[in-house]
């Protein structure tokens, strides 16, 4: 049996959503990432102020932060929606863009789009690999597609509902997550983040 490359690594998130896209694309991608992969919230907690300017700074506060404190290998990703008629809003702060529930987010997109006809849209993703006494990892991915005229779907998390990727004519929240996960802005710079650096 081959030894893996982590003995445990940490998926520094609050996300529950994320985590698990995160395990499904450890897991497919590798068969020797890690051994043990642990949701952040269930060992410590960690507040990391996002005061970056790019996916990849934020990426990197919040998968540096997280190792220091555990000693351990942590892998923390970056993300946002960027709406082309919105001059790329919401992006960095697409989770902090209202307050409110992810249901109450979307409500605010298809308001904001209202009787607008162009609706490209794409979701950009930062993911960074802290290693304790190595350099830090960070690649980004992206995945193009439009918004959609009213909420679809029930699966997924955050802009799921309203996203609808190239080449689909459901939305993320209508698809199965393997689909997902084959395509998603988060695979995207996961395969990237994998390929850089030669992990496997
Ligand atoms: P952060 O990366 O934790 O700052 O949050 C990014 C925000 O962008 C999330 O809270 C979601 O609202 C949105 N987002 C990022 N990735 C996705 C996704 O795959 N589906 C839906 N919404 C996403």
């Amino acid at each position: 049996m081959m030894n893996s490359i982590f003995k445990k690594i940490i998926i520094a998130t609050t996300n529950k959503g994320k985590y698990q896209e995160f395990v499904y694309l450890i897991k497919n991608l590798s068969q020797n990432f890690a051994d043990e992969i642990i949701f952040a919230p269930e060992i410590s907690k960690l507040l990391v102020e996002e005061t970056g300017k790019t996916y990849s700074e934020n990426a990197i506060l919040k998968a540096r932060a997280w190792s220091e404190k555990s000693g351990l290998t942590c892998l923390a990703d970056d993300s946002g929606l960027e709406v082309e008629a919105l001059n790329g809003a919401p992006g960095l702060f697409s989770a902090r863009i209202i307050k409110g529930s992810d249901y109450e987010k979307n409500k605010w997109l298809l308001n904001e789009l209202r009787n607008n006809q162009n609706r490209n849209a794409k979701f950009k993703a930062a993911i960074a690999i802290a290693i304790p006494n190595k350099e830090i990892l960070v690649c980004e991915g992206e995945c193009k597609g439009r918004i959609s005229e009213s909420i679809m779907g029930e699966n997924g998390f955050g802009y799921d509902p309203v996203f609808i990727p190239d080449g689909f004519d459901k939305s993320f929240a209508e698809l199965d997550s393997q689909t997902k996960n084959l395509i998603s802005h988060r695979a995207d710079a996961f395969k990237k983040i994998f390929r850089k650096y030669r992990i496997i």
